[in-house]
């Protein structure tokens, strides 16, 4: 990644333009007063150092409004090294879970960029920082120690160029989801883990190949919807989400979700919600984002598993 590059990622465009709009008010608001002193229309009433004083400390409230702003704009968003610690931690979860024991992988986005980073082609498990690398949207490794990441990049790269929304991307091979795909059962909306993954049902990918072509990869994109997940026949599953944290967590939910229904459905017959059911749990799913990543179920799943794995 050049410098320029990195440049970018440390930039907000959104904030940036708030903070612009916000200082452009600000300026206009103080014009008025600011060409009063200038002209020194309130030369009688006022002395010409407190004029001066009065203009003075306006310039400097101003800049530090816009430095405010900008401060504001930078520090949200991770920097290189808290992408790259959480990229290992998602690896790691994947790993206790079972889910990509030793065939997996995991990517993020450089935020505002059409790079990403995903790990050489190691087991989640063993994976290191020296591990990982930067890749372009064509999934070409474009920086790092290693020249070579998974042959299966193309799923990472495909869904990131046609979802801009998309932040992290997980392709496990979860059990009981690769059970369920085996006889075609989709994953059904009846378990609060179900929930969280989408409207549902999760769809299956048939075609059983080695996901290698950006063919491939773009029908298992068009295949998510609304939903954050596709199963693959007998193979394993994608799973999306807005943060790493939150494709982490959902790539354990999808398989607890599979899991249950399988228990479920030796029992007797799947009853998935209901629209109306589904209402009040989806507006508490929608409140407790708003709150912040720490109040919601994916959030606070990662901390536990931060606490657990160091
Ligand atoms: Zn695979």
């Amino acid at each position: 990644m050049d410098d320029k590059q990195k440049r970018k990622i440390k930039f907000n465009r959104r904030k940036f333009l708030k903070s612009v709009g916000a200082t452009t008010i600000g300026t206009i608001l103080g014009f008025p007063s600011i060409l009063k002193y200038a002209r020194g229309e309130r030369m009688f009433s006022r002395p010409v150092f407190k004029r001066f004083f009065l203009l003075l400390a306006e310039l400097v409230l101003s800049f530090l409004v816009v430095c405010a702003f900008l401060t504001e704009c930078i520090a949200q968003q991770p920097s290189i090294q808290q992408l790259k610690d959480k990229l290992i931690m998602a690896n790691k979860i994947l790993d206790a879970e079972g889910l990509a024991k030793p065939l997996g992988h995991i990517s993020v986005r450089i935020p505002n960029t059409e790079t990403f980073l995903i790990t050489r082609n190691v087991a989640p498990g063993m994976s290191v920082l020296d591990d990982i690398l930067v890749c372009n949207i064509d999934g070409k490794v474009i920086e790092g120690k290693y020249s070579r990441t998974f042959s299966e990049v193309v799923i990472h790269s495909e869904i990131y160029k046609k979802r801009k929304d998309i932040q992290s991307v997980a392709h496990t091979h979860s059990l009981h989801v690769i059970a369920l795909s085996m006889t075609e059962t989709p994953i059904l909306p009846a378990s609060f883990e179900a929930i969280e993954l989408g409207p549902g049902p999760i769809a299956i990918y048939k075609k059983i190949a080695f996901i290698d072509k950006p063919e491939q990869a773009s029908e298992i994109c068009d295949l998510l919807g609304p939903n954050k997940a596709v199963m693959l026949k007998g193979h394993g599953a994608v799973i999306v989400g807005k943060s790493i944290e939150e494709t982490t967590i959902l790539s354990y939910k999808l398989e607890l979700a599979a899991r249950l229904q399988l228990l479920a459905a030796s029992i007797g017959k799947i009853a998935p919600f209901t629209e109306d059911e589904k209402k009040p749990i989806n507006e508490f799913l929608e409140a407790v984002e708003k709150r912040g990543v720490t109040s919601t179920s994916y959030g606070r799943a990662w901390l536990y598993y931060q606490h657990v794995l160091k």
